[in-house]
């Protein structure tokens, strides 16, 4: 009985995948070769400073350039890294080379305010070794903890606070900031914010898109931005894809800005 169930799993699982797409298997020796075979790369996107429009950090994104498909965005290969646990060393290298290519840009960079983001999902948060690694990261690459800041989903939040908020606790502790990722698609962390050890809020791009275009879009914005704001907490706005977005976030008091009409993820450091 559980073999033909099996059977029939594994068939509806074929039938989904469409030719030439990797099974789970092939996932995992791939990104095996990946990380050896040194095929992972970092882009980076600019963080703007939208009342001065200087550049005021940048966000680390990781991509995957592929022998045969190219270069895969996070969203093609992430989920796979998540389920066979590689998530883990796929975050450990992600730091490391987020810390190098920051000492490789130090003298270039400005005495203040530039800082570098990397992301971090859930699963490489509730690692036992996440912090330790990350502090490793920072003193082998000989990178002051304040040109860091690790980004965690809002959702990522909901599911064990407690938990959750004592690793954020001891990543600023370490004198890195903490953001919080996509805000406002998590639906529940709005109560527990102010309890959160963080120091950034990024609205996700969701909003920026709507709130040029509908009065709800834009209510929404301008209260995000106020909440955070009476939080003590400072504010980016992701996806600002025109100079109408970006005018009226610099007008509702946003601290920072990132998205395509600022600038676009690079293959390189850009500091200035
Ligand atoms: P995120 O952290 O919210 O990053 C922003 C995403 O929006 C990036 O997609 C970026 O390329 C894209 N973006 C930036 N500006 C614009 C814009 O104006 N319009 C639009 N439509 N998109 C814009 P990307 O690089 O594909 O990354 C997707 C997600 O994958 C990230 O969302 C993040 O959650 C995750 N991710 C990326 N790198 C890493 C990593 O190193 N580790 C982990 N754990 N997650 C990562
Ligand atoms: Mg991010
Ligand atoms: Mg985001
Ligand atoms: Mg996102």
């Amino acid at each position: 009985e559980g073999g033909s169930r099996g059977g029939e799993r594994i068939a509806v699982a074929d039938r989904r995948r469409p030719t030439g797409a990797p099974s789970l298997l092939q996932w995992e020796s791939e990104l095996s070769t990946a990380l050896e075979g040194g095929q992972l790369r970092l882009h980076y996107q600019p963080v703007l400073d939208l009342r001065s429009g200087a550049v005021a950090g940048a966000e680390a994104l990781i991509r995957w350039q592929h022998p045969v498909r190219g270069l895969l965005t996070p969203a093609a290969f992430l989920p796979a890294a998540e389920v066979t646990g590689q998530i883990t060393a796929l975050g450990r290298w992600v730091t490391n080379a987020a810390c190098r290519s920051l000492h490789a840009a130090d003298t270039a960079l400005p005495a203040a305010g530039f800082r570098l983001a990397v992301n971090a999902s859930p699963r490489e948060l509730h690692h036992p070794e996440f912090v330790t690694s990350l502090r490793q990261a920072m003193s082998a690459a000989d990178v002051d903890p304040h040109r860091l800041c690790v980004e965690v989903t809002e959702a990522s939040l909901i599911s064990d606070l407690g938990e959750i908020s004592a690793v954020l606790q001891q990543i600023r502790d370490l004198g890195v900031r903490v953001a919080v990722d996509d805000f406002g698609t998590g639906f529940s962390s709005l109560a527990y914010l102010h309890r959160l050890p963080v120091d950034t809020l990024k609205i996700d791009q969701s909003f920026v898109k709507t709130m040029t275009t509908t009065s709800a879009g834009d209510v929404i914005v301008a209260h995000v931005i106020g909440l955070a704001h009476s939080l003590g907490l400072s504010v980016t706005a992701e996806g600002i894809e025109t100079s109408h977005q970006q005018q009226r976030l610099h007008d509702l008091g946003c601290d920072h800005g990132q998205g395509y009409a600022l600038g676009r993820p690079r293959p390189t450091l850009t500091v200035a």
